[in-house]
């Protein structure tokens, strides 16, 4: 996530106003995500992708993986780059894990509340401390604690029930003092929203004074504990140590895996990419805000390796491009922002290298600040490095393009999506508020991204038009995702595909068998124009080719 440091929070104009239970309750409503288990109360951190959801999901992925396996881009000197796919097993040897540090280190700071049994991460709790100037001496008020992002409304009613059960009178006004105001401006929704007391930053003996996010008295939380992310399972019949095994926490480590394989059997030459989209799992402490940190997830990670004297050049070379793809698929880039990890921030991996930076997107939840969206990381040799190590293999490439030959260990540059995340930034990019809409909104999205591209929408069903529309919607399923839709009248029609982001409805009316030809509705301007039958098919291709 983003730190505060680098979002100024003065003077930001807030682009994305989107309303996220709005959002949430559409995606819902016309099934792009339900809550996993939902039959059986659902399951914390866990999402169901619907029939509009998995086809926007399935076009985010493929778009990515035709632009970097299928057609990578051009390199600096104008050729063309080398990456190959993989796509390897969830589980691996717990080896892996060892090799790879996530056994050791994969962990984030947990505290527990003795009072709700409930349990936080300790670097998402935020603290509000009584504005001591307006306090009156007796009786005590505590601090009040919250998880970043909750809503200004929930943390007004978490006070008026403290101050209930301790029986004194306290209300918001009394926590949010000048300090914040002087740090955030005027806007009291910031200043709660970016905090800038941490519970992390809070020395442990004040713990007593804080009354922890869903507790109603204070000194219930518990010093914060490292806490480690991944998923544990048994491989086979028997279970004990030996059998332990691990979901994978990120998919990159099963391209280092192949790394040998890939460059003793495929036809590759340093520098060259390895690409894998895949699901990742970790046990989030505290998952929240939508599919934005779930518990299981999909990732789209590639590995490049290059010579070591190369790294820095190909990190500014990825950085970029990573950054004006997430733009093509139709994140606007007023919307998106490049964060340098400060020093102290680095992975173990990525201290020595050239820098981390995160692509980071304006979620409706963290605006007007940014939320990670991708990272790219200098990995060094680190991985080939501990595989090596662990595994007792060689990994060192031989490079005998130069005189004379040389041994090395290729460095890594690692651009690391969010495919779940990628689908939210999708989402909220789309979303746009028209009051002059039956629908109120419509999904903006790009077209090539749209899950459903056209839609075939005989007006009446009598006079030939349903054999017309029939005929059309049986050319049309061939090359595109196209619906054929029928059922009720056709504004409704309309604002259906106005909430599902339709780009194209296609209406065949009662002139169509006299002019041969149809009415086309664009989703965004909803002006219409008369396109001829037979060119109907080219028309929506050419705009899918933008
Ligand atoms: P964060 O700081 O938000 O926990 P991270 O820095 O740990 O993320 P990486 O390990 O760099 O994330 O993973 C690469 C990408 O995977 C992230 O940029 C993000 O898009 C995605 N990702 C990571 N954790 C989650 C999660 N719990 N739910 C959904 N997507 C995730």
């Amino acid at each position: 996530m983003g730190n505060a440091q680098a979002i100024s929070h003065t003077n930001v104009e807030i682009s994305s106003k989107v309303p996220m239970d709005e959002l949430v309750a559409l995606c819902k409503r016309r099934g792009f995500i339900f809550p996993a288990s939902e039959i059986y109360g659902g399951i914390n951190g866990f999402w169901d992708f619907g029939p509009l959801g998995v086809l926007l999901k399935n076009n985010l992925r493929d778009r990515w993986w035709r632009d970097m396996v299928i057609t990578p881009p051009i390199g600096p000197d104008g050729e063309p780059l080398q990456i190959v796919g993989v796509d390897t097993a969830i589980i691996q040897n717990p080896k892996t894990w060892e090799a790879s540090g996530h056994i050791a280190g994969f962990s984030d700071p947990m505290v527990d509340c003795k009072e709700t049994k409930l349990r936080y991460r300790a670097d998402h709790v935020m603290v509000l401390l009584p504005h001591t100037s307006k306090m009156p001496p007796a009786p005590k008020v505590p601090s009040v604690a919250f998880v970043e992002g909750t809503p200004l409304q929930d943390i007004e009613k978490h006070i008026k029930k403290i101050a209930k059960k301790l029986g004194i009178s306290i209300s918001l006004k009394d926590f949010i003092g000048h300090q914040y105001r002087e740090i955030e401006g005027s806007e009291l929704n910031i200043a709660v929203h970016h905090d800038k007391l941490p519970l992390t930053q809070i020395n442990k003996d004040k713990y007593t004074e804080i009354v922890a996010p869903d507790a109603d008295v204070p000194g219930t939380l518990t010093e914060p504990r490292a806490f480690n992310l991944m998923f544990e399972t048994q491989v086979g019949a028997v279970r004990d140590d030996s059998s332990k095994a691990y979901l994978r926490p990120e998919t990159a480590q099963g391209i280092f895996l192949n790394y040998k394989n890939v460059v003793d059997n495929m036809r590759v030459r340093v520098p060259f990419g390895i690409a894998q989209v895949g699901k990742a799992f970790r046990n989030e402490v505290t998952p929240r805000n939508f599919i934005y940190r779930s518990r299981e997830f999909e990732q789209m990670e590639m590995e490049w390796f290059c010579h070591p004297d190369e790294a820095k050049k190909w990190f500014e070379f990825w950085t970029e491009m990573r950054k004006s793809w997430w733009a093509d698929v139709g994140v606007s880039s007023s919307n998106l922002q490049l964060r340098q990890h400060d020093k102290d921030e680095l992975s173990h991996y990525a201290k020595a290298g050239v820098g981390t930076v995160d692509i980071e997107y304006r979620f409706p939840f963290t605006a007007p600040g940014f939320g990670e969206l991708e990272g790219i990381a200098h990995r060094c040799d680190f991985d080939l490095t501990q595989h090596e190590k662990h595994s007792t293999k060689k990994m060192e490439y031989f490079d005998d393009s130069v005189q004379p030959p040389r041994r090395f260990l290729p460095h890594v540059i690692e651009p690391a999506a969010g495919l779940t995340r990628g689908v939210l930034a999708v989402l909220a990019e789309a979303y746009t508020v028209d009051a002059s809409r039956p629908s109120q909104m419509y999904m903006k999205f790009k077209p090539s991204m749209a899950p459903v591209k056209a839609a075939i929408l005989p007006l009446i069903n009598k006079d030939g038009l349903p054999e017309i529309a029939q005929k059309l919607y049986y050319c049309m399923r061939t090359k595109f995702m196209t619906e054929y839709d029928a059922k009720s009248n056709i504004g409704k029609r309309y604002a259906r595909h106005d909430e599902i982001g339709t780009p194209f409805c296609i209406t065949v009316d009662t002139e169509t068998p006299k002019d041969q030809a149809v009415t086309i509705r664009f989703r965004d301007t909803m002006a219409q124009e008369r396109v001829a039958l037979d060119r109907v098919e080219a028309f929506v291709a050419k705009a899918l080719a933008e």
